[in-house]
């Protein structure tokens, strides 16, 4: 299996989810020449349905505010250039180093849904199987990932990501600052994203980012759904 079938199907059940367009199956876009914009993703669960580790107000605030609004800066940004008409990851993967100002908000479009996709309601624990052995295989056990992984999204200085992601044989750790994304890394598959913006999580724990992240961990983390881009 590829990458990019892998990215595809590591989102099934989400798909729409994804940030990619409709498609073409209503043929006055293409008689008019236009591209469909890149649309907001739905949230895949209620706005309530994270709390109290993630509040309903931290998601109208990130969801509502936050994502819509690089959504919105990326469409305005790319109506009338050759982007208009790409999909989001190849705007992604076009305007790395090249256009930044695109980039960014292309990336973060898809960087946001890769997170609300990361994680659900009653998630944390363990992951089993196929995952469960690649972890300990990469990290040693479970509590040795956990305590990388906290020290690292707890580290990041100032604003970006944290991901788990596959390399090869191998599952990694990576940080991105910014809007910076794994997926201009060819070798690597992204299995789960923590945002640790602030505005990820100042409303719900103020400048307790350790608190987050450790919320994130024993709550909210979705090892399903980063099991099923294992593959
Ligand atoms: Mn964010």
């Amino acid at each position: 299996m590829n990458r990019r079938t892998l990215l595809s199907q590591g989102l099934v059940g989400v798909a729409a989810f994804f940030g990619t367009r409709p498609g073409f199956g209503y043929p006055f876009h293409i008689l008019a020449r236009r591209a469909d914009p890149i649309t907001l993703p739905k949230l895949p669960y209620d706005r309530n349905a994270l709390s109290p580790y993630i509040s309903a107000r931290t998601l109208d605030f990130h969801y509502g505010k936050h994502h819509a609004g690089y959504v919105r800066k990326l469409n305005a940004g790319i109506k009338g250039t050759p982007w208009a008409n790409k999909s989001l990851e190849e705007i992604i993967l076009g305007t790395a180093e090249k256009a930044p100002k695109i980039f960014n908000n292309a990336a973060q479009t898809w960087n946001h849904s890769f997170y609300w996709a990361s994680m659900k309601p009653k998630g944390g624990g363990e992951p089993s199987g196929k995952l469960k052995s690649a972890i300990e295989a990469s990290f040693g056990d479970m509590d040795a990932f956990r305590a990388a992984f906290l020290k690292a999204a707890g580290g990041l200085f100032g604003s970006g990501w944290t991901w788990l992601v596959k390399n090869e044989k191998t599952l990694e750790i990576r940080q991105t600052q910014n809007a910076g994304t794994p997926l201009v890394d060819h070798r690597l598959t992204p299995l789960l994203t923590l945002d640790v913006w602030e505005h990820a999580y100042y409303l719900d724990y103020q400048n307790g980012r350790k608190a987050y992240i450790q919320a994130w961990l024993d709550h909210l983390v979705d090892w399903e759904a980063a099991a099923r881009r294992l593959g």
